[in-house]
């Protein structure tokens, strides 16, 4: 299948208002924009503010494991945040012009003490303490604030990802409103649920497990069935599989979800998250091995903190985004709102799966 060239319209089977053009010709492109790796791989910085050992240099901890000195994950309130509980007098608005106030918390995440290390290179008992953090943190923000309604849990890393600091670190923004695309998510699950009295993530999990193909003979005309085994899937542990959605808006795109029903993340375990740990460790490791040194975003969609949430708990499961920056949208992309993807994700998915991954 790889010498043929694909290319077609993907709908997105959640969200179905988002397509994405599958055009692997332009990847034959004689150029393509190629982002400079811009990584400081430095252990200690002696004026980045995020160092251990530098803490006077930023506000006040408001959650660190552990609570000593010698501490692996810290996070403090944003410098510069995009929404705060501090209010602004208001702005002016006209006419069809509206705001809502951006109130809110932004905290940032120093994922580990160690400046420059990759995501690849933390140890899989560092990774499950991290993902317990984003938890935990997310936890007490829904139970101390009741005016929020969702806490998205980013990392940008790289510059083209957005990464403003080079030392390690993700972000928590804790907002009164309901993102739309975790909105969109929700609402088309429900609407599958309804339909068809499953949830469709599960429904997708099975499929990237295990696809059924049908294939003819041309010459006899003759119908054989046969199984193309885990064609989308690039990593699977035993609570947690990495798979290539079927439309990725981008190239190297992957997800990871649990393999058993969870709508929210704050249901996930300890002994669930060392699974996570490790199948994460190995798709970065994966994505390294493939497309080298990479920016990327990852973020976490779970279900939405409102008063029906509950009404969601068997449609809607929870996952991580994992989209690497191989490339900066074009005009056309900004303008139209199709993603256009140049490798075929069942290409990108056997790519993944054949690099090696040392224990
Ligand atoms: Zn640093
Ligand atoms: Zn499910
Ligand atoms: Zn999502």
């Amino acid at each position: 299948m790889d010498h043929e060239n694909i290319r077609e319209i993907r709908i997105d089977p959640i969200v179905p208002t988002q397509s994405v053009l599958i055009s692997t010709a332009r990847g034959n492109r004689p150029h393509k924009e190629e982002l400079p790796p811009t990584r400081d791989v430095r252990e200690y910085v002696e004026s980045c503010p995020f160092c251990r050992g530098n803490e006077h240099l930023t506000p006040p901890a408001s959650f660190q494991v552990p609570s000593t000195e010698e501490w692996e994950i810290r996070a403090v309130e944003n410098p510069y945040p995009i929404l705060s509980d501090v209010p602004l007098p208001p702005g002016v608005t006209q006419g069809l012009q509206q705001a809502v106030e951006g109130y809110g918390h932004h905290e940032v995440i120093i994922d580990h003490s160690n400046h420059g290390i990759a995501l690849d290179q933390m140890s899989e008992q560092h990774l499950a303490l991290l993902f317990a953090f984003y938890r935990d943190r997310m936890r007490f923000l829904y139970n101390t604030d009741p005016r929020i309604r969702y806490v998205l849990v980013f990392k940008n890393f790289g510059k083209a990802a957005g990464g403003s600091m080079p030392h390690t670190h993700s972000q928590l923004i804790a907002m009164p409103i309901v993102p739309h695309n975790v909105h969109d998510e929700v609402e088309y699950s429900q609407g599958f649920y309804q339909k068809n009295g499953s949830c469709i993530f599960c429904t997708l999990i099975d499929e990237a497990m295990s696809l059924q193909t049908t294939a003819y003979d041309r010459r006899s005309g003759e119908t054989r069935q046969y199984y193309v085994s885990g064609k989308y899937v690039v990593e699977r542990g035993r609570h947690f599989v990495a798979i290539k959605p079927f439309a990725s808006r981008y190239e190297w795109e992957v997800h990871i979800l649990p393999i058993k029903h969870q709508s929210n993340f704050l249901q996930v375990t300890s002994e669930e998250l060392d699974d996570l740990a490790w199948v994460l460790r190995r798709t970065m490791t994966r994505l390294k091995a493939v497309v080298g040194e990479v920016q990327y975003n990852y973020f976490i969609h779970t279900v939405p903190h409102v008063e029906n949430s509950s009404d969601f708990a068997h449609s809607f499961h929870w996952h991580i985004e994992i989209c690497p920056r191989t490339s900066i949208p074009s005009g056309f992309e900004l303008g139209s709102g199709l993603f256009i993807n140049t490798i075929s994700p069942e290409a990108a998915a056997s790519q993944l799966r054949q690099a090696e991954v040392q224990d």
